[in-house]
């Protein structure tokens, strides 16, 4: 299934969308607060203290799930512009995900051309190729190997994040950056949305090719800056 993923009236929600994140926020902490007035009861077993204690760690990592995920488009919009070199933000993707990788018995195998260079803010960048690696990581619960691949194409840098997982129906990849669209038990649904107003940021597009039962392609794409004007680290 290919489908070129439309987000002009997904980012017309964006304005309503820090009321329905701190909505999101405020349940969790609706339901901590309740457990904490319970723990603080004198006559609570030791077997009710501990299952209340777990509650309530349990709502405040949601919480903290939520406002990560969301943390990037918090942020002030006039970030700064800088040239990036995708090997060595590659570098620092995967350092932050390794651990997480690993933990799920999924092998990262990478790929990045040599001086691929583009214009954009490294820490979003990074913040939506981390969301794109989790989701592919997620999407294989028996582990597997998520590929990451960088090249030049014509003028355009491609960046395809590929894993061998559950995959997703027609639907399901038109529901694709939709705030709180989640499949999973313990999902935010902001991971995409926050993503693709990334891409958007940097002049870029993707395109999600998947298929059930086999996995997916998210396939980035981005203006590349020629390689004279690029700084050379
Ligand atoms: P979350 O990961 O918190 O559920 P996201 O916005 O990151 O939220 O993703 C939304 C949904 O899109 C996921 O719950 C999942 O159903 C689907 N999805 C995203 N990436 C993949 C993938 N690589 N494989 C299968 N499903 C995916
Ligand atoms: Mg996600």
């Amino acid at each position: 299934i290919r489908q070129e993923v439309q987000h002009s009236e997904k980012l017309n929600v964006l304005s309503e969308l820090a009321a329905s994140v701190a909505h999101e926020i405020r349940n969790p902490m609706t339901v901590a607060r309740g457990f904490m007035q319970l723990l603080n009861q004198s006559q609570v077993s030791e077997e009710k203290r501990t299952m209340y204690t777990t509650m309530v760690i349990e709502e405040i990592d949601r919480a903290q799930s939520i406002i990560s995920d969301y943390l990037s488009l918090a942020k002030p919009q006039a970030e700064k512009l800088e040239n990036v070199n995708i090997s060595l933000l590659m570098v620092k993707l995967m350092n932050l995900i390794s651990p997480y990788a690993s933990l799920r018995n999924v092998q990262i195998e990478l790929h990045t051309a040599p001086s691929l260079n583009m214009e954009a803010n490294a820490d979003k960048l990074i913040q939506c190729l981390v969301n794109l690696t989790k989701n592919g990581i997620e999407a294989m619960p028996v582990g597997g190997t998520l590929d990451i691949i960088g090249y030049k194409e014509h003028t355009k840098i491609i960046l395809e994040i590929k894993d061998n997982g559950i995959g997703m129906s027609q639907e399901q990849i038109e529901r694709l950056g939709t705030p709180f669209y989640s499949t999973k038990l313990k999902g935010t649904g902001l991971g995409m949305m926050v993503s693709y107003n990334i891409i958007k940021s940097f002049n870029g597009s993707i395109h999600v090719q998947s298929e059930l039962g086999k996995g997916t392609c998210m396939r980035v794409s981005f203006p590349s800056l020629p390689e004279s004007k690029s700084s050379m680290e």
